[in-house]
């Protein structure tokens, strides 16, 4: 049982800014856990809602909890893609890049990007839903997804939109979607 191997309440093994703890009322093991941030200046504890699609994550860092990887710090387990040697490492670069780096705000913060499609345009972020004004793509989000090529949003994959922009361009060098509406 996992009670046995983990010792509870214990820091998040990144970066140590917060505090996971054994919840009794639920028996899943996954759900067992919930994670208070501690205010560095009062030290008082304060129940974090840094709940994602993964799981409880620590809202500085961003590590998921996953029971294999406080049982070992080398293994990459179920729900993070690098192991906590690799995270901790990671996590000392931001911090000293910017010793203000929390992982939740970073999540907020607005992404800028290249329209996937064309390249010419950039969105003011991830997800904006503005169109593109050069091929009429609607940012919706496909481009970052691991899952998909098609955008059920622009009703065609990101492939296919890629050649019938090339085959516009082609026909009219100076195509632009927002001249020819
Ligand atoms: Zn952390
Ligand atoms: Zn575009």
């Amino acid at each position: 049982m996992y009670k046995e191997k983990i010792k509870f309440p214990f820091k998040c093994p990144v970066c140590g800014k917060s505090e996971f703890v054994d919840v009794d009322y639920l028996l899943e093991e996954d759900k067992d856990i919930e994670v208070y941030t501690i205010d560095p200046v009062t030290g008082e504890k304060k129940l974090s809602d840094a709940i994602s699609a993964h799981g409880v994550h620590c809202e500085f860092c961003g590590w998921t909890y996953d029971l294999k990887q406080v049982l070992n710090y080398d293994v990459v387990g179920d729900r993070n893609d690098k192991t906590v040697n690799e995270q901790k490492q990671e996590y000392q670069n931001k911090i000293q890049e910017n010793p203000d780096y929390s992982f939740d705000e970073e999540m907020v913060k607005p992404k800028p990007h290249m329209c996937p499609i064309c390249g010419e345009f950039e969105f003011v972020d991830i997800n904006s839903y503005d169109v593109c004004p050069v091929c009429g793509w609607i940012d919706d989000g496909t481009d970052t997804s691991p899952f998909t090529d098609y955008s059920e949003v622009n009703v065609i994959s990101l492939k296919d939109a890629k050649e019938e922009f090339k085959k516009k361009r082609l026909e009219n060098p100076k195509y632009k979607f927002k001249n020819n509406r």
